[in-house]
């Protein structure tokens, strides 16, 4: 969710994508049915003749949420969402998942069955079965640990990070930018009340980023639409980072670099309006916020037609690894993409 990717930790501040690379450095995978470790949106395992695709994500007050404008209903709804979404980058649905809470002193039992309403409404939608998780207190904040997982019986339908070749078109599902600009009205909102507590929240006019933050939805229709068109992106990713970083990824891990266009980004106009009145570039929020969670894949220029009249993006397409990772403006001035992931939270 809206973390930067740095974690405080005493006097060390940590990178966390560097921390991730050195821990995948040191792991190697014993088990020959262990597929897929560290490095994607899940891992895959092969148990008997299935193929099992995993994830898991951690989410803490104060960093990841704030619970003086996050509903816990939503806050339920999202923790599920946003791992659904995880699963759905690779391509696959998921079918169950698990749920760990650690309750902090100022939660009773109504809050936490609020926060499951939101679970059962996001487990309904998306055909989910909760089967478990564990529950325990802390002395801190609130925090949701969440395991989801999916199964696939053709291996040759799990589409990774690592798998995007030169040629081949990035393509987008949904619009960007939403979900950062809802949090920046809200922790306005928020401000104006610590400085006023008399004063009501105005959210009437941003209703569309306001729930794009609050109620993101997974895009697990994606899979479905490849499957009836019997489509299969070239690679993957879930945009939980936004487009730099998470396209960045997707080229890292393939070795590749890619050309992208500016004024093919897709961004809702309620969000260019939000942006407009705060001051803050809607390419910026698209390219560097955070939480849309929707899909990035790359595919052969062949869909390019159907693609198109279905309604996604393109935004561009890959090159060789040595072309770099680049976004050209408008006035075609080609700029190097840089990652800067999520930004806003300290
Ligand atoms: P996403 O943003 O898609 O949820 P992350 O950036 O959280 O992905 O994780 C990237 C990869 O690193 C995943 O394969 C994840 O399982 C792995 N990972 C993250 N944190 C750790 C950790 N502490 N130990 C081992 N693997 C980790
Ligand atoms: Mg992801």
């Amino acid at each position: 969710m809206n973390e930067k990717k740095t974690t405080t930790n005493k006097n060390n501040i940590i990178n966390e994508f560097s921390l991730i690379s050195q821990i995948k450095q040191q792991t190697n995978l014993i088990h020959k049915n262990n597929i897929k470790g560290i490095g994607d949106d899940a891992a895959v395992s092969k148990i008997g003749d299935e193929y099992l695709v995993v994830s898991k994500d951690m989410l803490t007050e104060g960093i990841h949420f704030d619970l003086t404008y996050t509903p816990l209903k939503h806050l339920g709804y999202k923790s599920v969402v946003s791992n659904i979404s995880d699963i759905a980058a690779m391509n696959v649905k998921p079918k169950s998942i698990l749920i760990s809470l650690a309750i902090s002193a100022k939660m009773n039992k109504d809050h936490v069955m609020e926060f499951y309403k939101g679970v059962f409404l996001a487990c309904k939608n998306y055909n989910i079965d909760l089967i478990g998780g564990d529950t325990t207190s802390s002395l801190t904040g609130f925090t949701i640990s969440v395991t989801i997982f999916g199964s696939e019986k053709d291996k040759n339908k799990i589409v990774y990070r690592d798998t995007a070749k030169e040629g081949d078109l990035i393509f987008v599902t949904g619009d960007f930018g939403g979900a950062y600009l809802g949090l920046q009205i809200l922790e306005r909102e928020k401000n104006i009340f610590l400085n006023h507590p008399e004063s009501q929240p105005v959210l009437d006019n941003y209703d569309y980023v306001v729930e794009r933050q609050l109620k993101p939805e997974a895009r697990t229709d994606i899979v479905d639409f490849f499957k009836k068109h019997k489509i299969k992106p070239t690679s993957m990713i879930d945009v939980s980072d936004g487009i730099s970083s998470d396209l960045m990824h997707i080229c890292s891990s393939s070795r590749v670099g890619c050309d992208i266009y500016i004024s093919k980004i897709p961004v809702h106009t309620e969000t260019i309006k939000v942006a407009q009145e705060l001051n803050i570039n809607e390419m910026t929020s698209a390219l560097n916020g955070g939480e849309d969670y929707e899909l990035l894949f790359t595919v052969n220029p062949k869909h390019l037609n159907l693609l198109l009249e279905k309604g996604f993006s393109s935004l561009g397409a890959i090159r060789k690894e040595e072309d770099g990772c680049n976004i050209i403006l408008e006035n075609q001035e080609k700029k190097s993409l840089i990652s800067m992931g999520w930004q806003n939270k300290i």
